[in-house]
């Protein structure tokens, strides 16, 4: 067990010996709004739930599961059942701005992505010199909680106190992401309760729905449309991916990527490294699992030995697809079921690229006028602050 993966990476649950470390479970304050009467209780699931959950009820590894998914949360009694894959459709739009920008004009590079909690906490505590690098986008969740509570809130006509926010994730540093104060607003949190797969499956099990058998059911919109860009978030590579087919295309004026499908980021490597030629410019990127492999690049940027324009990091072996609050049983063979799914998913979506979403577009017109405006920034971005590490790895 290295000190490096145990940074709220939620893998403590499946190597503490002796079951002393475990998750906080949020199901009863969930249950709790679900049955209070002034509560909209709105729910948004995050890409690798749907390729997991199907494990515990006895559906071969890496089922896509999503319209059954769906149809439970219905039952659980949800009154809106939306996608975290909208909002992670826009975190790439947000951040792909982002990085053209840092591009354009000179600022700090390389940009990291930030989507991931336990990666933040990990760069806050102890690479707080370079936290400058991380990208100001709210991840998926936080940036979907805060569209919720305030455009969502306003269309619908309900009092933003009023919404009760779940999100379901594969994640237990997303419950301590959900408490941070900035990702909220007045005091109210964006995101009020979050509840891990393995949460999930207990309350499913509980209640007594028979998950195999039920019939299937499309998410609600206006956030429950998303492209194939939005779900391969849940992968390793998944969030470079996505976002450079947004990027490439708005840095070349319109022109597409010629593949799509950009294999250089994708499997299951430690640290997968290409250059990508866009309109005159060799962009380099670097795509990063585990926090020790994390460690071993911010060592490199901050020694100055770091020539990369972009890079992902995600703290889970293989990205959210294995993170800690999945189903205990996985293993790699599984995670790369899940992963495979995942890019089903992306293959068979009408869409692949995030900014073509047009609930996306329908936003940006009506409320936030452009990607990377003044009021994009106020809602869908955020700030980072050093923190007091708990372990000193030089000892
Ligand atoms: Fe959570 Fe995914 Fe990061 Fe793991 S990789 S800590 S599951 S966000």
């Amino acid at each position: 067990f290295n000190k490096t993966d145990c940074v709220l990476c939620g893998q403590c649950t499946v190597v503490c010996p002796v079951g002393a470390l475990v998750e906080k479970d949020d199901t009863n304050r969930v249950l709790e709004a679900v049955f209070n009467p002034h509560k909209v209780v709105i729910v948004q699931t995050a890409p690798s739930v749907r390729v997991a959950l199907g494990d515990a009820f006895g559906l071969p590894d890496g089922s896509i599961v999503t319209k059954k998914m769906v149809s439970a949360l219905r039952m659980i009694g949800f009154d809106k059942v939306f996608d975290t894959n909208y909002g992670a459709d826009l975190t790439i739009t947000e951040e792909a701005e982002e990085l053209i920008d840092r591009l354009k004009n000179n600022k700090k590079m390389p940009m990291t992505t930030s989507c991931c909690p336990a990666w933040v906490n990990f760069m806050e505590k102890h690479y707080p010199d370079e936290i400058a690098h991380l990208s100001s986008t709210k991840s998926p969740m936080s940036i979907f909680s805060a569209v919720a509570k305030t455009q969502y809130a306003k269309q619908e006509n309900i009092a933003p106190e009023n919404i009760f926010s779940v999100a379901i994730m594969p994640c237990i540093a997303k419950k301590y992401e959900a408490k941070r104060p900035e990702l909220g607003r007045g005091g109210i949190a964006d995101t009020d309760a979050v509840i891990t797969t393995r949460g999930l499956i207990k309350l499913i099990k509980y209640i007594g729905i028979d998950f195999c058998n039920l019939p299937e059911s499309e998410f609600d919109n206006p956030m429950g449309e998303s492209t194939g860009a939005g779900a391969i978030f849940g992968a390793t590579g998944g969030v470079m991916e996505a976002a450079l087919r947004t990027a490439y295309e708005w840095m070349t004026g319109g022109k597409p990527m010629p593949t799509l499908e950009y294999l250089p980021v994708r499997g299951f490597d430690g640290i997968k490294e290409a250059q990508v030629e866009i309109a005159g410019h060799t962009l380099k990127i670097a795509v990063v699992h585990t926090l020790k492999n994390a460690a071993f690049i911010m060592d490199k940027i901050r020694s100055g030995q770091c020539e990369y324009d972009f890079i992902e990091v995600m703290a889970c072996p293989g990205g959210c697809v294995g993170g800690g609050g999945q189903p205990v049983t996985t293993t790699f063979a599984v995670t790369k079921k899940r992963m495979k799914a995942l890019y089903m998913i992306d293959r068979n979506s009408k869409l692949r690229k995030s900014h073509e979403n047009p609930y996306l577009k329908k936003l940006y017109a009506e409320f936030l006028e452009k990607p990377g405006s003044e009021k994009a920034h106020q809602l869908l971005h955020t700030h980072y602050h050093a923190r007091e590490k708990e372990f000193d790895f030089s000892k």
